[in-house]
């Protein structure tokens, strides 16, 4: 069987703790599809395309990975791919709620969509792209949290976001 996982996120931007969860999402299936959403209620740093292009330069070297933009509903999104699962990472207590209402609503709209849950590592399970922004955007070193290419352009756009300069 071939076996298809997608992993739905925003990305904005790609961290270690997304790349973990890829890591090792990838190790379970045949072919893992990064879904980028393109999500209007979220006030995003980055657009879809920069969302897609950091991650791409991320998986590049992970058999397996693709990266592809969503636009709608996750469970057409499924759908249309054949895919057996959806991939989520959970951190600590506090993804728990959000997560189990998505899981649950996405079986309601379609039976046979299993969501997966890999928790994760110890490394990454504080991280998060809102703390990448708010640290970057004061100046904090964040090289430990997302990848190299995403921190010139991460900090200069959080620092205006914040009002704080280049100076
Ligand atoms: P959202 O889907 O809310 O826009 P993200 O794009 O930031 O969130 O994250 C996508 C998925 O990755 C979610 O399942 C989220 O819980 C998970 N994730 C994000 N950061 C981490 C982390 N540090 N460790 C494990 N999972 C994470």
């Amino acid at each position: 069987m071939n076996r298809i996982a997608v992993y739905p996120g925003t990305f904005d931007p790609v961290t270690f703790g997304h790349l973990d969860i890829i890591r090792r999402g990838a190790l379970l299936v045949d072919r893992l599809v990064v879904a980028v959403a393109v999500n209007t209620e979220k006030q995003f740093l980055f657009t879809t395309q920069e969302r897609i292009d950091f991650l791409r330069a991320a998986v590049k070297n992970i058999p397996g990975v693709e990266v592809c933009q969503m636009d709608g509903l996750l469970v057409h999104f499924v759908e249309q791919l054949g895919a057996h699962f959806v991939l989520r990472g959970l951190r600590a207590v506090s993804d728990f709620e959000y997560e189990f209402q998505m899981a649950g609503m996405n079986r309601k709209l379609n039976a046979d969509v299993e969501t997966v849950f890999l928790v994760s590592g110890e490394e990454t399970l504080f991280l998060s792209s809102r703390l990448v922004k708010e640290i970057a955007g004061m100046g904090g070193d964040v090289s430990r949290f997302t990848p190299a290419d995403v921190i010139p352009e991460l900090r200069r756009r959080m620092m205006v976001r914040l009002g704080r300069g280049m100076g």
